[in-house]
């Protein structure tokens, strides 16, 4: 038996993307606590880097008008009201001060000609809205938060995946992992942790997701007993690459519609015209992905299925400058040359609005000590993410969960103590797959559940088709259970794969069974058989509970909104505001 690497955190962050460096930030800021962050790539690589548009926010430097109160309608009205009205409130009114501390801390935004953040359109929001860093925000605001969390007292574990949390009692108690390298164990001992694992977008064919999104946090969490809500509501965004293959899944950001991108039908008719005459390319995700969807059903699609997106009307300085990384990528990886001709796109899977559900002010979960942000966490999108709420998620809830982690761990009394057995049943779990080298591959049940997921639960669903699915992917975990691995513990992605595959299992079962139980269609989830939305329907959340025996939903009445709520969205954009609605702003260096 080997020597187990032991070490003991206050505060325990698994993930370190954009949700999880915050949240460390927080928790070690005022001293006193030891914090630690776990990651299962390299700092500064994880899926938060890929982020192009930008962080929504309503600091009101290019529209004045715009205010936290049309923030919260517009996030509301986009999530369909099945939104935790409360989280979207503390979102949408802490979103700009996030931002401008961002600022602070060193990120260089795009400036106008002020000197201020210049912020763009996005689908749905009524305001130019959205702090950016040409198209490469997610990557600026990654570097200041790693360079911000290097200056601080943090400990950073790279390379190391987390397979199991573990529980002293009722209560949170660490976590056991692996580090990639060379597959030696380690065990985490916490007070508090914080859940920032992002989100599940491989568990389909084409997405614009990373590697690392495999939703290994919410299928833990779940298997402790954290609750998991509006699993079936998974975002498909609309301009997704479809040709050449090399790019297939590759996002084209909102950005480019943002800056003046046009959708196009094989009849050369701008049918966003026909689908959302009032925002037309700017409509929200859902809307945007089912017209190109309906548009290549009714047989007016590019060659290879999807709609024209054309942005080389705005000339080739325009599209550098305000472009760069879309314009660089798909030069070099597709030989597509966006400044001179239009290019093929179709929805790609990009976003998982459900999962672990957080208590709108602490990002707490039922499981004490355990606290949630980021993607993996749910409240904030409802039934439909807004583009640029997630950069502005990650800040608002991560510094949140910092805190409350902090709080959590420093009230906590005594040592936290880990059962053996614990440790031990993990050890054997992990090791198994060692058991049977001619086992099934993971990869294969990956290709095979990410066939099930896109036909049985992608952007189209009914019935019958979500039935045959879940029987599809029962099979798969029967499959999984006898999965193998060659060779040894030293760099083998084949024996990391079968973790990755068995959470991408569960949650695509818990995905299915949502989006049976949601008989009716609502933002991303539309359902043929159930075509219109329902009042009675929009009353309620599903929330899922793991028992041995099986995934047991409950219906959970979606939070009442005050009347003063109320009032914002029966009223949403306010004649003017006071000034003092408006958060201190510096000006900065132009970039
Ligand atoms: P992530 O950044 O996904 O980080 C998760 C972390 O958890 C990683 O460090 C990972 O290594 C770690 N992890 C996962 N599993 C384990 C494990 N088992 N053990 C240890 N560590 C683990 N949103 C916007 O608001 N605006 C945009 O313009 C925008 N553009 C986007 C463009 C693209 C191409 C994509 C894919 C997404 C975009 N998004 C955008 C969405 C946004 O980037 C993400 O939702 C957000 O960054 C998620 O941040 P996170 O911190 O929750 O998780």
């Amino acid at each position: 038996i080997e020597t187990m690497e032991t070490h003991s955190f206050d505060v325990l962050v698994l993930g370190s993307g954009g949700a999880g460096l915050r949240a460390a930030v927080e928790a070690a800021s005022g001293g006193g606590l030891s914090v630690a962050v776990i990651g299962k790539s390299l700092l500064g690589k994880a899926h938060t880097v890929m982020a192009e548009g930008g962080a929504a926010a309503s600091i009101g430097n290019v529209d004045s008008l715009d205010s936290w109160q049309t923030h919260f309608y517009d996030t509301m009205k986009s999530g369909h009201y099945i939104n935790n009205f409360r989280t979207v409130e503390v979102f949408a009114k802490e979103a700009a001060a996030r931002v401008l501390e961002l600022e602070q801390w060193g990120a260089v935004f795009d400036r106008t000609p002020e000197g201020l953040i210049m912020q763009r359109a996005f689908g749905g929001h009524s305001f130019r809205r959205l702090a950016h860093i040409g198209d490469r925000t997610g990557m600026e605001l990654l570097r200041t938060l790693q360079y911000k969390a290097i200056s601080m007292d943090i400990s950073i574990f790279q390379e190391v995946t987390i397979t199991r949390l573990l529980m002293d009692k009722d209560r949170i108690a660490g976590a056991f992992g692996y580090y990639r390298a060379d597959g030696h164990f380690v065990v985490f001992k916490a007070k508090a942790v914080v859940l920032a694992t992002g989100g599940w977008g491989k568990v389909y064919k084409v997405t614009s997701n990373s590697w690392e999104s495999t939703g290994d946090g919410a299928a833990m969490a779940y298997r402790i007993g954290a609750e998991l809500q509006d699993m079936e509501m998974v975002q498909f965004h609309p301009t997704g690459m479809v040709w050449p293959p090399g790019v297939a899944g590759l996002l084209v950001t909102e950005g480019v519609r943002g800056e003046g991108g046009i959708l196009y039908n094989s009849e050369k008719e701008r049918f966003m015209l026909r689908y959302d005459p009032e925002r037309q390319e700017l409509s929200t995700r859902d809307v945007v992905a089912r017209s190109i969807f309906k548009e290549v059903q009714a047989g007016r699609g590019t060659p290879h299925g999807g709609a024209w997106l054309d942005i080389s009307h705005k000339g080739a300085d325009f599209i550098k400058r305000k472009l760069p990384g879309m314009y660089e990528q798909l030069l070099t990886l597709g030989d597509v040359d966006i400044t001179k001709s239009p290019f093929e796109v179709a929805p790609t899977c990009h976003y998982t609005m459900g999962g672990v559900k957080a208590h709108a002010e602490t990002c707490a979960t039922n499981i004490p000590g355990l606290f949630a942000a980021g993607e993996v966490a749910c409240g904030l999108h409802g039934a439909n993410r807004l583009g640029g709420n997630s950069l502005a998620d990650i800040l608002v809830f991560g510094r949140r969960a910092g805190i409350a982690a902090r709080d959590f761990a420093g009230s906590r009394k005594g040592e936290v103590s880990i059962p053996e057995s614990q440790i031990e049943e993990e050890v054997t779990r992990v090791l198994e797959p060692f058991n049977r080298p001619n086992g099934e591959n993971p990869y294969t049940i990956h290709e095979e559940l990410q066939a099930v997921m896109s036909t049985h639960a992608g952007i189209v669903r009914d019935q019958q088709t979500l039935e045959e699915g879940l029987e599809k992917v029962l099979k798969l975990q029967e499959r999984a259970k006898n999965m193998g691995a060659q060779g040894g513990r030293a760099y083998n992605p084949g024996w990391h794969a079968v973790f990755d595959v068995e959470n991408m299992l569960t949650l695509s079962e818990l995905i299915i069974r949502g989006a049976l139980e949601r008989k009716e269609s609502r933002g991303a989830h539309w359902r043929t058989d159930y075509p219109d939305e329902l009042e009675e329907m929009g009353k309620w959340n599903f929330v899922h509970e793991y028992s041995p025996d099986g995934d047991r939903i409950k219906q959970v009445p979606v939070p009442t909104m005050p009347p003063a709520l109320q009032e914002i969205c029966a009223r949403p954009v306010a004649p003017g505001r006071e000034a003092s609605d408006k958060p201190n702003q510096r000006k900065g260096a132009s970039s």
